[in-house]
Order: structure tokens, then C-alpha cells, then sequence
């Protein structure tokens, strides 16, 4: 890819995706499960620009959503309501009579006091909502702690009892219609086990169910499969579905998978150009025109990304930090990595940025969101255009005068 060429064109900083790694993503996890009806529901909190949506609503794609914003956003994307979920441990009143309203697959819920919101909205509607429940199975995905989801110490779905009871309260409820369980142990997984194990635990459950008459339509396995940022080993997709698959013998049921970071984080490219370089002491830093408004994953999780500066410059590499004008401490993109001695204007480009770059983007310190652009068969196109100074202000100038 002529990184190059695409920041002189769309000018810094700049997100670019490659659309057709997303594709062949895509069918390398779909395919993954072919012996087995499935849908793949695209985790929209990745990568939530419309045209990637829509990328993969052409490819046959669902949308695993997490706020009513991102059903709107599916919608729009052209993803049918039939493949659509609204996940998420907090959902308003608001958001889950529109869920209803718009007739999606389901709403996954997360405790039961949410169960009872869902019920009595329904009824007010005169409805039957199709509701899945979200188990925590209580295991440790071995992850980054603030992208674990599965154990009990984290705020995500219910225990088994509570699911259980859950279930019987819905099959029993004239506005509640209980067609699939759900679970989600956290992101970035790298390992096998912690998966199969919780999907051993959640089949069980759904084993139960059936022994009391609840028959449920939908499996479904959240997302989380990791991908590479650096060395880690990442897991198969084919052997991830075949240790699901071999928890499922003798059930009949449509497996729902909502990977996000899978289809999208090696997709994606974050453009940066260096400003200077600072010397302080013994500490050299780059200064660079992106920043944790831009890419947020360093400074929250202190995530890495590989960075690879386009130079002129093949001399020596001596360490430094990359760091952005936000004015906190905390706004880096790389630490203590080696880089040569860059120039004004070089760029930087921050790879794996395809997941939770720009979504999780800000305009601190009023800095105006990058652009985002698509590369589809060899050919770049804008798909978001970087904001002005005028959209900053767009809801506050009315109330100056
Ligand atoms: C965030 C999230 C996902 C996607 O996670 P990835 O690690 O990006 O695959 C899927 N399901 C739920 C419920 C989520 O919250």
C-alpha cells in the first residue's frame, strides 16, 4: 500500500482500511462453521463507519450492536433487522422500545431487572420480544483485564441460576419470547480453552432448558478471537469452530458469532506525520500530528501497535517515545521503540489500527477527528471526511448571543 501517496492525498492524521483483508476475513471465519447453519454478526463497536458496515452486510453479514445508535447505524448500512442484536449491560427505555419497534433478531440481556424493563415495555407495546440471556460462566479468558468479560467479577450477564430463572420467567411471560443464550468472555483471546470451556458450560445449561420444555433456537458465542498486534499466537478459526461445534453434538441450533477485532484490526492503518523531535535529557520523543484523541488503545490499555516510519533516513535506530499534542502525559502511541532520526513531515504508520482506532476517538484538546478512507481493489476512496472547526463547535455557537 503507497502509504505515502495517501497521506500526501487525504492529507494526516488518516485512518485507511483495506477492504478486501476484511473480506477474506470475513469468509475465513464464515467458512469456519459451514457445516453448521450460522450467522457471522458484526460486532459494530469495532469499526462502526457506515461503509464498513455496509461492507459487510453485502458480504452477508449480521450486526451485533451495542446502543441503539449502532442498530440505527446497521440499518442504514443495509443490514436486515432479522440479523441484528442490541447487546450491552445498560440499555434505556428508549433504546429497547425502538430495538423492539424495528423488529430485530433479539435483545440479549444482561440481568433481570433489564428482563423486567424489556417485558413490561413489550407489553406496552402489545408485543413478544425475542430476548436471549447472556451467561457469564464464571472463566478466566486470559486477557487484558480491562477486556475481560467472563468472570463474575466483571459487570457482563448473569450467573447460571439467574439465567435459569430468567428463562423460566420468559417462557411463562405473554411479552417474552426466550430464543437464544449468549455469552462473551472477553477480547483479544488468544487461547482455546477458556472458549471450549465456557461453551461446555453454556451447552449444559441449554441442555437443561430443553429438560424443561424451553427450546431454544440460537448458540450464540460473542466474539473476542484475537488477532496478531505483535508475536502472539492467535487461535485457528477453524479449530475455534470445531471446539464450539464439538460442545453442540446432538443440538440443533444456529450459531451466532459477533467477532468485531477479527475482521476488521489488521485491516486498518493509522497515518501519522512526525512534527519534530524533542530531546529531554536522556529521553527522546517524537512528536507526531496524531494523538490519543486519534488512537486511544496505548493510553487506555497501554496496547501496542507495531509503528513503521516511512523515512528517507535508513541510518542508525536509537529508542523513543511517539507521542501526540494532547496535553497529558498519557498521550502516546509507542514507547522505547527503535526508530531512526525522522524529519518534519516523515510519516508514521501505526498498524492493526482497523478496530477500536477511530470509534474511540475524541475531540479533547478540540481536535477535530481524523478522515477515514477505504482501499477496495487497489482503488482509495473517502469515507469519512475529517471534521472542521465548524462541526466542533456546530451544537455550542447558537448559545454565545
Ligand atoms: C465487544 C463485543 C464483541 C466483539 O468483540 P471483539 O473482541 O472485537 O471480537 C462481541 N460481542 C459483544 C457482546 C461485545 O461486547
Amino acid at each position: 500500500m503507497d502509504f505515502k501517496a495517501l497521506a500526501n492525498k487525504y492529507n494526516t492524521p488518516l485512518y485507511v482500511y483495506d477492504l478486501d483483508y476484511m473480506s477474506a476475513q470475513y469468509e475465513k471465519l464464515k467458512s469456519a462453521f459451514k457445516a453448521h447453519p450460522s450467522i457471522l454478526a458484526y460486532a459494530v463497536k469495532a469499526n462502526s463507519n457506515l461503509s464498513v458496515i455496509k461492507h459487510f452486510a453485502d458480504l452477508g453479514s449480521g450486526a451485533d450492536c451495542v446502543s441503539i445508535g449502532e442498530v440505527r447505524r446497521a440499518i442504514l448500512a443495509g443490514v436486515p433487522p432479522y440479523k441484528i442484536l442490541f447487546s450491552g449491560v445498560g440499555k434505556n427505555d428508549d433504546e429497547i422500545k425502538e430495538a423492539i419497534q424495528t423488529d430485530i433478531l433479539y435483545i440479549n440481556v444482561e440481568s433481570e431487572a433489564e428482563l423486567n424493563r424489556i417485558e413490561a415495555i413489550a407489553k406496552e407495546l402489545n408485543v413478544k420480544c425475542r430476548i436471549s440471556i447472556r451467561v457469564n460462566p464464571n472463566i478466566d479468558p486470559k486477557t487484558h483485564p480491562y477486556i475481560s468479560t467472563g468472570l463474575h467479577a466483571n459487570k457482563f450477564g448473569v450467573d447460571i441460576s439467574t439465567a435459569k430463572r430468567m428463562y423460566i420467567k420468559s417462557k411463562n411471560s405473554d411479552s417474552l419470547d426466550p430464543v437464544g443464550i449468549h455469552f462473551h468472555i472477553g477480547s483479544q483471546l488468544t487461547e482455546l480453552k477458556p472458549i471450549y470451556e465456557a461453551s461446555e458450560i453454556v451447552a449444559d445449561m441449554l441442555r437443561s432448558l430443553q429438560a424443561i420444555d424451553i427450546e431454544l433456537r440460537f448458540f450464540d458465542i460473542g466474539g473476542g478471537l484475537g488477532v496478531k498486534y505483535d508475536d502472539e499466537t492467535t487461535i485457528d478459526p477453524y479449530d475455534y469452530a470445531q471446539a464450539i461445534l464439538s460442545t453442540l453434538k446432538g443440538l440443533n441450533l444456529t450459531i451466532i458469532c459477533e467477532p468485531g477485532r477479527f475482521l476488521t484490526a489488521n485491516a486498518g492503518y493509522f497515518l501519522t506525520k512526525v512534527l519534530y523531535e524533542k530531546q529531554n535529557g536522556e529521553k527522546r520523543f517524537v512528536i507526531v500530528d496524531g494523538a490519543m484523541n486519534d488512537i486511544l488503545r496505548p493510553s487506555l490499555y497501554n496496547a501496542y501497535h507495531k509503528l513503521e516510519a516511512v523515512t528517507q533516513n535508513d541510518g542508525e535506530k536509537f529508542k523513543a517515545d511517539v507521542v501526540g499534542p494532547v496535553c497529558e502525559s498519557g498521550d502516546f502511541i509507542a514507547k522505547e521503540i527503535e526508530l531512526p532520526i525522522l524529519q518534519h513531515n516523515d510519516l508514521i504508520v501505526v498498524h492493526s489500527a482497523g478496530a477500536y482506532g477511530f470509534g474511540m476517538g475524541s475531540n479533547y484538546n478540540t481536535r477535530a477527528r481524523s478522515a477515514e478512507v477505504a482501499i477496495e481493489n487497489g482503488n482509495d476512496r473517502l469515507i469519512r471526511k475529517r471534521e472542521s472547526f465548524d462541526d466542533l463547535i456546530a451544537l455550542e455557537k447558537e448559545f454565545l448571543d
